[in-house]
């Protein structure tokens, strides 16, 4: 029985004389993930996607990936039968013989595109309704909640035979939005972010800051470690790792302790912009909450922006933490960011940092440091890794 998996591509739908584009895109990064699993063809029609799978493939893998394909409303996988009743009958029973058996109650719905197909669709499911209850005489239908919906759907090329879908990983196909730049860190919130913004068809790159001897290999290695783990949904990230030790112990020895985180994320924006332009990034995407800790009070966001122009994308500004631990556990991140490895922000914090700061202020303890030699050489300092996954 020859086995196919249809992708609805939701919200795609709706991006009018953009869809095409949207789809195509969406073809090419399901390709892309699915390179390592053998050679499979892709067709589209009507919002959906058909993907054909090489003989002898393990689908269980295969959905794993499309799982994780931004840009699916729903999927499933399906038999494909020649276009004819018969063939619809010999099928069903065949191919939905374990959800059948299992369940008590079923309705079938069914859907023709083809209208030269020669039954219509209220009796295509009268029709196989008939059938599958002579094979499994336990069943019942139910018309308004069933246990199983087996969908009959008539189309193009072929009929297709499942039984109901499987919710996609939604948003928007990556790439679709253009690219941003994700700041993180080792902590639980910078990760969640690039997710969410990776499914709104953010395509990522990302930056980490670091601060050896004072930040360890191991630190780096988890926040890679992490961008990993957003690789099957994102694709592959680059990350550049930039380091930090120079101005923060510049910031330690001559700013007002009150000030040091802030000073310190003002530098981490302004390179991370530099980073940005220079891979064609149009938007700067961090981990931050709005009162989760005092460098993200109101106020410090306001002075944090101040430091760059390009747009700061901060998905996470209205979540509770719990809300952002259970993404984190829902993406696979969250074990991984606990680990208890320190990061630059957690080297000389201040005891008392300021909550309400004042731009003026910060501009004033900056015009004293040498900022643009400090950035130069911190930008030079930079080098980058792959992250493939
Ligand atoms: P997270 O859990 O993501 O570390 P957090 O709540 O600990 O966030 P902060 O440490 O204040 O908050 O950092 C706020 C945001 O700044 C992070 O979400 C991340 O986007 C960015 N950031 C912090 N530290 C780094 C770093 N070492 N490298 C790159 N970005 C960082
Ligand atoms: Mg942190």
């Amino acid at each position: 029985m020859k086995e196919i998996i249809l992708l609805k591509s939701g919200e795609i739908a709706l991006k009018g004389l953009n869809r095409t584009s949207f789809e195509e895109l969406l073809v090419r990064n399901l390709r892309r993930r699915l390179r390592g699993l053998g050679d499979f063809s892709f067709s589209q029609a009507q919002s959906t996607t058909y993907v054909t799978p090489p003989s002898g493939v393990d689908m269980e893998d295969v959905l794993e990936y499309v799982g994780k394909l931004f840009g699916v409303a729903a999927y499933t996988r399906a038999c494909a039968v020649e276009k004819s009743f018969d063939a619809l009958a010999a099928a069903a029973p065949v191919y939905l013989k374990d959800q059948l058996s299992r369940a008590r109650t079923f309705k079938v719905e069914a859907k023709r595109s083809d209208k030269s197909f020669p039954m219509k669709s209220p009796e295509i499911c009268r029709e196989l309704g008939a059938v599958l209850l002579e094979h499994f005489p336990h069943l019942k239908v139910d018309v308004n909640s069933p246990e199983v919906l087996v969908m009959a759907e008539v189309r193009e090329h072929a009929a297709y035979l499942h039984a109901g879908q499987t919710p996609g990983a939604g948003g928007l196909p990556v790439g679709s939005s253009g690219k941003g730049t994700l700041l993180i860190s080792g902590g639980i919130d910078s990760p969640v972010a690039g997710w969410m913004m990776a499914r709104r068809g953010i395509e990522l790159t990302a930056v980490h800051f670091e601060s050896p001897p004072y930040t360890s290999e191991r630190a780096r290695e988890k926040v890679l470690m992490l961008l990993g783990k957003l690789v099957p949904w994102c694709g592959y990230i680059r990350c550049h790792v930039v380091p930090l030790t120079r101005v923060q112990e510049i910031i330690r020895d001559t700013c007002p302790e009150e000030y040091f985180t802030l000073l310190l994320r003002r530098f981490m924006m302004r390179l991370a912009e530099r980073a940005a332009r220079a891979d064609g990034c149009g938007a700067l995407i961090t981990g931050e909450s709005v009162g989760q800790v005092a460098s993200q009070t109101m106020a410090a966001l306001g002075v944090t922006d101040a430091a760059v122009s390009l747009p700061v994308f901060r998905p996470l500004i209205g979540m509770d933490k719990l809300e952002i631990i259970a993404r984190a556990r829902q993406i696979d991140t969250y074990e991984t960011s606990i680990l208890p490895y320190e990061d630059c922000c957690t080297v000389f914090t201040p005891r008392h940092p300021r909550t309400r700061p004042q731009l003026s202020t910060v501009e004033d303890i900056e015009s004293r440091l040498a900022v643009q030699e400090l950035e130069d050489e911190a930008f030079s300092g930079m080098h980058d890794v792959l992250v493939r996954g």
